[in-house]
Formats: C-alpha cells, structure tokens, sequence
C-alpha cells in the first residue's frame, strides 16, 4: 500500500491553540465555575439554535436525566426512545423510576421510524399504556421526522424530548436543530467524540418558561434565588436561597464553558468539513459493497458519524472479519448501536432478541468509520485503501 499505517479513530475533537488560551484565561480569573463563561456558552448556542432558554450541564447524559425530572416524568409514567441510541436515551427514564419502550429503526435512514411510533401508539392507545414522554434521536447528526412526531404528539398527547447528541450545527426544514420547534427540550452533548467540545459536557434547550424554571432548579440541587419566590417566614431571616425540590449538581465549569465557546465559533467550519469528508467517502467508497445511511432531502446532517452497511452477501466477509482487519490496520472502526435493549440491563427488564428486528438486522451489518474536521486527504485515501484490501478488492 502506498501510505504507511495509520492510527484513526471513528472520532475525535479537534483543539487548537486559540482553545487552549481561553482555558488558560479562565484558569487565571476570579470565577472557574458559575462565573460569567457559562451564561456566555449559553447565550451562544441559543442565539445560534434560535431558542429562548438554554442550560449548560455537565454532560448530555444529565441534561436528559433534568428534561425528565422538568416534564414531571415518574413512577408508573412511560418513556419511549429508538432502539438505535446511546443506553443514556433511555436511562434518563430509569433514574426517574418511569419505565421505557423502544421503537425499531427506519433502515433508510436508521432513525426512529415514524411508521413503527404511529402503530406502537395506536395499540397503546387502547390498551391504555401511552408514553409521557417520546425522545427521538437524531442518529449521526440527521435529524428525525420531527414535524411528523410532532403532530403525533399533538394526537397521543405525549411530549417530545429531542437527543440532538450528535447534532449540533444540523439543520431541519430549515430551522437548526435545537430550535425546539417541533420539541418540548431539545439536548446536546459536548463529548470529545462529538460535534463540539468542553471535555465532558452537555445542554437542555427549550422554548418554555415554565420548563425552563425546571431544568435550571434541578441542574442544581432544587436550589433556587428568586427573592420574590421564597417562602416568607421570619422577616429578620436573612438568606438568599431555597431549596424547594431534590436536585443534583450537574453544573458545567466555566473552564469547559470557555472552552465551548470557543468552540462555538468553529461550529460551522466543523460541521462543512464533516459534510466534506461525508462527501469523499460517498464517492470513494461507492463501488465498495456497502450501503450508507440515507440523507432525507429538508435537512443537513452533521455527520457525527459516518455509518456504513455491509452487504453480508458480499464473498464471505462478516462483520467481525472487517472490524478486526480495519483495525489491525490502524482504521478504529467503531459501531453505533447495539439496540438498548440487548444490554443485560434491559434484557433484565425482559426485553428479548427480536423485539426490534430492523435495528438487529443494522447492528450486525453496521460499521462507523473515521469522520473529524482534522482529518487529511492522505487519511482518507488510507481509509479507502484499506477499506478495499480488506474487502479484497485490491
Ligand atoms: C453521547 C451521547 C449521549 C450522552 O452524552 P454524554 O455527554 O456523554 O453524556 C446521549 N445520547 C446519544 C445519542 C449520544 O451519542
């Protein structure tokens, strides 16, 4: 092969020295938490998504478990999500003491099927178990049929939290993704591996007052500030906080929130090289036996992932045959997602092999290859060459 090896990872973030200055910076202020970074990171992110209230925390994972506590989910309520996602999608219901259903996958575009959601709910209509609460994910950065599952929402009477993880920067019938047009909460995550960064790091959006109050109370220990809200005892009390429900501390550091931010103003640059190298590999990679996930027309990926399909009935490769080849060559292929419910977890919850058979038939044949704003054309010649010896056509 004319490149020598490699080491590429299906992920990773991208720092520059400008990020590390502003860390630096906030390092040597007053305030390295609950200082004035995190409202900036906020007030940034909003004014992108076009969304009223935004609130940092300290990974997605709990912003959702807040979105589930703000929309009052618990005991005996319901919360459904696909069964391609993160295991946090639906552990947010867990940690509430609610209960979780899955929905199976479009093949087409491996999100949510709106089709599986709109029959699931019909029979739970009558058999008087509908969700709360339903969270698509927007699977590699494309988004859901939100308008759809928004007006089954309008129908069923459930609320909608959006998993936007992967999705920072994407854009949906011409709004951005987080715009909450179609959602109650819409979150994103800030992990390495993600769009942008701040270490660990996460957000809830929404447009609601009333949800908003929620989410910032139970981001920090069911403490709130508001002079006019307390309640009134000893009129010689002197205080400045109470705490009026059971919250945690989820709070980000204005060390990370300095970070996001800066990171902010590559979003765009990130999200078009993304596309760029999406673009390579879909001509690149077209010969191959594979197939990609399919890009619905009203909207724009942000390729968090690069997914890929094997065709099984190629020669005699397999899944693990590939895995294990790309590997050894230095391609860190990864695979997104075991279905939720196949992980002993839930499988102890009841869930068996063949509840979602289109995200079962996808987890076998699914492979995420190398996609991130630095990679060079030379990497990605490499992940073609690869790609092609290993599947012998080289
Ligand atoms: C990464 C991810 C999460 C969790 O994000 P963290 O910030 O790591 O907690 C949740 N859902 C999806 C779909 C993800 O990819």
């Amino acid at each position: 092969m004319a490149n020598t090896k490699k080491s590429l990872n299906y992920g990773r973030q991208s720092i520059d020295n400008d990020d590390i200055q502003v860390v630096i910076e906030t390092l040597k202020s007053d305030f390295i938490t609950q200082g004035p970074k995190i409202p900036q990171f906020e007030n940034s992110i909003k004014s992108y998504c076009g969304v009223k209230f935004g609130f940092a925390v300290n990974s997605a994972t709990s912003a959702l478990h807040i979105s589930c506590l703000a929309l009052g989910l618990g005991p005996g309520d319901i919360l459904w999500t696909s069964a391609n996602t993160f295991v946090s999608s639906s552990n947010c219901a867990i940690l509430v003491g609610a209960s979780v259903d899955f929905i199976d996958i479009d093949p087409d575009t491996l999100n949510m099927s709106t089709s599986c959601l709109e029959k699931k709910l019909i029979k739970a209509k009558t058999n008087n178990c509908l969700p709360k609460i339903v969270v698509p994910v927007h699977f590699a950065g494309q988004s859901c049929d939100m308008k759809k599952i928004y007006e089954l929402s309008q129908i069923y009477g459930f609320k909608i939290i959006e998993d936007g993880s992967h999705a920072i920067g994407g854009i949906y019938k011409n709004s951005p993704v987080g715009s909450c047009i179609y959602s109650d909460i819409c979150v994103f995550s800030f992990h390495p591996v993600k769009i942008i960064t701040t270490g660990e790091g996460g957000i809830a959006l929404t447009n609601s007052k009333q949800i908003a109050e929620n989410l910032k109370k139970f981001r920090s220990h069911g403490i709130h500030s508001e002079k006019q809200k307390m309640r009134k005892r000893d009129p010689e009390e002197i205080w400045n906080y109470q705490q009026v429900s059971i919250g945690l501390n989820y709070r980000m550091t204005d060390i990370a929130a300095a970070l996001g931010l800066n990171q902010m103003k590559k979003l765009n640059k990130f999200v078009s090289k993304r596309r760029e190298i999406a673009k390579f590999y879909d001509s690149a990679l077209s010969n191959l036996p594979l197939k990609k996930q399919y890009e619905i027309k009203d909207s724009k990926s942000t390729y968090h992932l690069y997914v890929v399909r094997l065709n099984l009935n190629y020669k005699n490769i397999t899944q693990k045959k590939v895995y294990e080849e790309l590997t050894k060559l230095g391609i860190l292929v990864n695979i997104h997602y075991i279905p939720v419910y196949r992980q002993p977890f839930y499988e102890d919850l009841g869930f068996s092999l063949g509840y979602c058979p289109e995200s079962e038939k996808y987890f076998k044949e699914a492979l995420s290859i190398p996609i991130y704003p630095d990679m060079t054309l030379s990497d990605l010649e490499y992940v073609k060459e690869c790609f092609e010896q290993v599947l012998n056509l080289k």
